[in-house]
């Protein structure tokens, strides 16, 4: 496996800074097998279609924020947050939409 060393560059008009590789920072680490366990991509569920849950065309879930039961999908007896809707983020972010979704929920079932 070759791995090189990165360091943060500057911050991008967001604030945001990347890691950049350092110049001939490079290493060869010998491996028999090398296993990718994480990913940045949603994996739709096979019963979002047939639930009518909307996804856009990379996968997420549609469910916005700003409507009338936050975090709603186009079914209105499910809500989604996080990951699966934002992509991929802060997992405080993903706990913020989760506790938003929540209170959509109870003012779906107030009604
Ligand atoms: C490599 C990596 C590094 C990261 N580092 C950071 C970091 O340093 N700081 C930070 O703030 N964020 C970090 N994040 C992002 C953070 O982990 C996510 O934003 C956060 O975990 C999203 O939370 P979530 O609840 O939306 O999704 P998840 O944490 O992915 O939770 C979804 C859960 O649903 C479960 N699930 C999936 N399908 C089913 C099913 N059919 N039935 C039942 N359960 C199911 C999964 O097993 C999983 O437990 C990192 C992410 C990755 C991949």
């Amino acid at each position: 496996m070759k791995v090189v060393t990165t360091h943060l560059g500057a911050p991008d008009n967001r604030g945001r800074q990347r890691p950049e590789p350092i110049p001939n920072s490079e290493e060869i680490i010998p491996c028999d097998a090398v296993i990718m366990a994480f990913g940045f991509r949603p994996s739709p569920a096979d019963w979002f279609e047939s639930q009518q849950v909307a996804m856009d065309s990379s996968g997420r879930v549609l469910a916005a924020e700003k409507q009338t039961f936050k975090f709603q999908t186009k079914n209105p007896k499910i809500f989604a947050g996080g990951d699966m809707v934002r992509g991929s983020d802060l997992v405080v972010t993903a706990i913020w939409e989760g506790r938003e979704a929540a209170e959509g929920i109870l003012d779906f079932l107030e009604v």
